[in-house]
């Protein structure tokens, strides 16, 4: 990105959590015996006239039905900052586990972007209908998004691009065959929302990733990519981390401004 593409602020909109689990789960089969709290967020990206939304959030009959703890429709969360997501012009979905994809009825006016190899894996590839895909999938939302191709709603990428100046798209597989992360221009420099890239912190502190994958060694090529991308590892956010919710000023109930 040039040193004249705008700036952006990003912000960590949570609409469920805290969930607790093993740590194992998040931090690569290290300490089984000892819990950990997630959240789960969608993010906003404000600046120069633009507001783009990364992620869906969980639509309110999943909500249900998967007696998520903390849970509020991420459109009500959103219209805090005054974001009304039937008007909402631009989603980014990261990759399409159901808590990234299911609420993508949240924006009947939005075009989305997506890796086009995200989209063929959990649309078109009969793996992805195994349990262990099944499992972190929504039938539903998936139903939504499969609807959307070949028209002007849904943009399939093909690796890394900038969709407008100073954000850029960056193919990052690890977690999901064709997870996207978002790379943002900030005052402070290159940020990375990263959503499950890294679920906290600390897997990218530590190298480490969860155990929801699909391909380690792509992974770890994901993690030194989006290292040499980012202007600090400060600005690297993960997507279920705690953290984001609480150690960031609060702009509005549960809503932080990370950068
Ligand atoms: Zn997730």
């Amino acid at each position: 990105m040039s040193d004249l593409s705008p700036t952006y602020e990003i912000y960590a909109v949570k609409y469920a959590g805290p969930l607790v689990g093993s740590v194992a789960m998040l931090l690569w089969n290290t300490d089984w015996d000892q819990k950990i709290e997630r959240n789960y967020y969608v993010w906003v990206v404000r600046g120069n006239g633009e507001t783009l939304i990364v992620d869906c959030g969980v639509a309110p009959a999943l909500a249900e039905a998967r007696q998520i703890p903390g849970y509020i429709n991420p459109a009500h969360v959103l219209a805090r900052i005054g974001v009304e997501a039937f008007q909402v012009k631009r989603v980014v979905i990261t990759h399409v586990n159901f808590d990234h994809i299911s609420g993508i009825e949240l924006f009947p006016n939005a075009a989305f972007y997506i890796q086009e190899r995200e989209f063929n894996f959990w649309i078109k590839d009969p793996i992805a209908k195994k349990p262990p895909f099944l499992w972190v999938s929504d039938p539903v939302g998936n139903a939504h998004l499969a609807k959307l191709e070949g028209t002007e709603r849904l943009v399939l990428l093909d690796g890394d691009e900038e969709i407008l100046p100073g954000i850029e798209l960056l193919l990052a597989p690890g977690h999901t065959p064709g997870l996207q992360v978002v790379a943002v221009n900030t005052t402070k420099g290159t940020a990375i929302l990263g959503s499950d890239c890294g679920h906290l912190f600390r897997n990218y502190e530590e190298e480490i990733p969860s155990i929801y994958i699909t391909d380690l060694v792509a992974w770890m090529k994901t993690y030194d990519k989006v290292k040499a991308k980012v202007s600090s590892l400060d600005l690297l956010f993960p997507g279920h981390d705690v953290k984001m919710s609480t150690d960031y000023p609060k702009v509005a109930e549960d809503i932080t401004r990370l950068v």
